[in-house]
């Protein structure tokens, strides 16, 4: 009651000012500070902006982008226009040669005895093409396929299709262990002789997503598909009421020679330190069931939209902010890897690499691969943003997105940690569409970007320094990454001095 009377009250006094504004004396009010740097990206960032549409005509006008499909072209230059819209420095792209072109084709799966019915399934890609009318064989169960699994199949197994269980995926470390299982089952199966491999999906509903067992953009070693889940425990139970099952598998995927990716490039150039630079980066291929919405065309459109706004609050950072948009990612990491390789004499310049590549989702921090020293220039640097509950950072080091061949060469690397309540459920899938992109927080998200690139690009200091390749080495170790990149094969890259840091 009081409430709504005094209401009342203020409501009056305000027609009375609003009527008789001539009669009263203006109320003085403290100057308003003019917005800080920090403050005036921040505004751009979560204000109207381009950053929807942008995203849209990507998603629905070009769709998914395998690199090395026409779409992928355009994406590219969807990429190059929007970044010469946003007023920024030196947009251009840089060519690089990937050594295979790989497309699925029309695949058909299908289960021929006891029972004939269609098996919904997608191939694994970089599995080779079946010839002909495909594989005709029997399926073999083997469990998880564990080397308990395999020696207990070992004597049918040479010939047979075979049958691997998973369990749904509902965390970031399932979908982890999926692809880290995954050489070791490949591995089996060749040296048993299997004639080809099949997936049960990790989602329920028939859903079906894009994956790879292959690390380096080449051709893997048998024909290999997912299976929807439905249809997979299907087949399961009539293996295990001693059915025999018969499958036919036809994977007419499309495979090409060299061809050239381009990543797409563009800069906001330092004031005082331009040969200093800090990188802010996205993938923008795709896989293709969906439009690679959340995977990663919110990130790509976010890196655009983050140039714009630092551009349209007329912020000059003292060091240089370099804005990439990598190609072959989802190949292998294959255009930072080129990146990294084309730049090899101009690593010391690289102050920072900071990667989003988890859709749209909560920002907790940063993980910080693997480094601890440059955490409290961090947490310094998000103190505006603190209200956010953003600034919570993790040591771990980790192979997955385009952070890793920076990571190698000891850059201090940061990758977005987000919530991924959307982004896994969709990860690869037909459903990664636009519709699952909340604009809001994708917004809050570029703010927090900003955010980070421009502080580390304004402080006195290095964020951290380039580590030598003894540190790295260490780093490895310390974090186990030396044994993922044992189990996904990278390691002999890194050990010949190939890939990585060199002194
Ligand atoms: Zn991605």
């Amino acid at each position: 009651m009081i409430k709504r009377h005094v209401a009342g009250i203020t409501i009056l006094f305000l027609l009375f000012v609003w009527g008789s504004t001539s009669l009263i004396q203006p109320v003085r009010s403290a100057p308003t500070p003019p917005a800080s740097p920090v403050d005036a990206l921040i505004a751009e960032a979560l204000g109207p902006s381009p950053l929807g549409e942008t995203l849209r005509v990507l998603c629905d006008e070009i769709g998914g982008r395998p690199t090395g499909t026409p779409a992928m072209s355009r994406a590219v230059s969807w990429g190059v226009e929007n970044f010469r819209r946003a007023g920024v420095d030196n947009v251009h792209t840089e060519k690089f040669t990937i050594p295979q072109s790989w497309v699925e084709g029309a695949t058909q799966i299908e289960v021929t005895s006891p029972v004939a019915f269609e098996v919904k399934a997608v191939s694994i890609a970089w599995a080779p093409p079946t010839a002909g009318k495909g594989i005709e064989a029997p399926v073999l169960d083997v469990g998880e396929g564990t080397s308990a699994d395999f020696l207990k199949a070992e004597n049918a197994a040479k010939g047979s299709i075979l049958l691997i269980h998973s369990k749904p995926m509902t965390t970031l470390d399932d979908l982890f262990n999926e692809y880290i299982r995954a050489p070791g089952i490949v591995n089996e199966a060749v040296r048993v002789g299997a004639a080809a491999l099949v997936f049960m999906s990790t989602r329920p509903r028939e859903l079906l997503y894009r994956h790879t067992n292959s690390q380096f953009g080449l051709m893997d070693r048998l024909p290999m598909a997912i299976l929807a889940r439905e249809d997979a425990l299907r087949v399961a139970r009539l293996i295990e009421s001693r059915r025999i099952v018969r499958m036919r598998i036809s994977l007419p995927n499309r495979v090409g020679g060299p061809f050239e990716s381009e990543n797409v490039i563009a800069e906001i150039r330092g004031s005082e330190i331009p040969d200093e630079v800090i990188i802010l980066g996205a993938h923008l291929d795709s896989w293709e069931l969906g439009t690679g919405a959340l995977d990663n065309g919110c990130n790509a459109a976010m890196v655009i939209d983050v140039a714009r706004a630092i551009h349209d609050a007329g912020i000059r950072p003292r060091r240089t902010l370099r804005f990439i948009l990598f190609s072959g990612e989802e190949q292998g990491l294959l255009g930072s890897k080129a990146y990294v390789r084309m730049h090899r004499n101009e690593l010391d310049q690289i102050v920072a690499v900071t990667i989003f590549d988890e859709g749209v989702g909560r920002v907790s921090g940063y993980s910080l691969g693997g480094r601890r020293d440059t955490e409290l220039a961090l947490i310094e640097i998000l103190k505006p943003v603190r209200d956010w509950e953003s600034n919570l950072h993790t040591s771990d080091a980790f192979i997955g997105t385009d952070n890793f061949d920076f990571l190698l060469e000891g850059i201090p690397t940061f990758v977005a940690n987000q919530d991924p309540a959307d982004y896994l459920p969709n990860y690869h899938a037909s459903s990664d569409t636009l519709d699952k992109v909340d604009l809001r927080e994708l917004k809050v998200q570029e703010a927090y970007a900003a955010v980070t690139v421009y502080g580390i690009a304004e402080r006195p200091e290095r964020i951290g320094k380039r580590q030598s390749r003894t540190q790295v080495e260490a780093l490895m170790a310390e974090t186990q990454l030396d044994q993922v990149m044992k189990t996904f094969g990278l390691w002999p890259e890194w050990e010949s001095g190939q890939r990585g840091r060199e002194k």
